[in-house]
């Protein structure tokens, strides 16, 4: 199964500033880690790196030297940091490129319990609408021309509305199977170019997340 560990590099500075204020300076770094862990207003992500799900997969990326993982947590598209797996609980189900002899754009994470999506990195919601095919679908821009879509989510999180700021890591919600597909998973693309009015994220070039470098 697929390991999750915490991006504590990105933990809130308020949750240092706290533990700081509060005269914990003694604690030891593991205790204070711990402190962070178990604060609900800490940002928790996954940086796990990539594991393909136990089931066959389509296009399946190459593995690393260990034979299991894939790559992650971050990879690099003009300058842009996004993560290579936005979710938790999941495991990779397929990866980017032809399938059934159609053009998959992204890839899909796939979750058995109850997976959330998290924002790849900090930026703006453009769309949170639901579609036929895509169901409930977010898509962020990030600066540098560079955007990020998710797919099929259940529903969308309070700070997941159009127009609004998010930070990498926040949840976008809960992993679903809304749109064309009977599969809970999470549909993810990494997206560049111009952002046209009336076109909108769908005019835009996707880019296999695997094929990206990492910082
Ligand atoms: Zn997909």
């Amino acid at each position: 199964m697929t390991r999750h560990r915490i991006f504590r590099a990105i933990l809130p500075a308020a949750s240092l500033a706290l533990i700081v204020a509060a005269g914990c300076a003694t604690l030891s770094a593991a205790q204070a880690a711990q402190r962070e862990d178990n604060s609900p207003s800490a940002t928790s992500v996954s940086t796990a790196v990539v594991e393909p799900c136990p089931m066959a997969i389509a296009n399946p990326p190459p593995v690393g030297a260990d034979g299991k993982t894939i790559g992650g947590p971050l990879v690099v598209l003009n300058g842009v940091e996004l993560l290579l797996q936005p979710a938790t609980k999941v495991c990779l189900s397929s990866g980017y490129g032809q399938r059934n002899g159609r053009a998959h754009r992204g890839v899909d994470y796939h979750t058995r319990t109850s997976g959330d999506v998290l924002a790849a990195a900090d930026g703006t919601i453009l769309e949170a609408t639901t579609r036929a095919d895509f169901g409930a679908m977010i898509v962020i821009y990030h600066g540098s021309s560079v955007y990020t879509r998710y797919a099929h989510l259940a529903s969308f999180s309070a700070p997941a509305k159009q127009g609004a700021r998010i930070r990498r890591g926040e949840v976008l919600g809960p992993i679903g199977a809304t749109g064309a597909t009977s599969v809970r998973h999470l549909h993810y693309e990494i997206l560049s170019g111009t952002y046209v009015s009336g076109v909108g994220s769908f005019g835009l070039a996707t880019h296999n997340p695997f094929g990206l470098p990492s910082p």
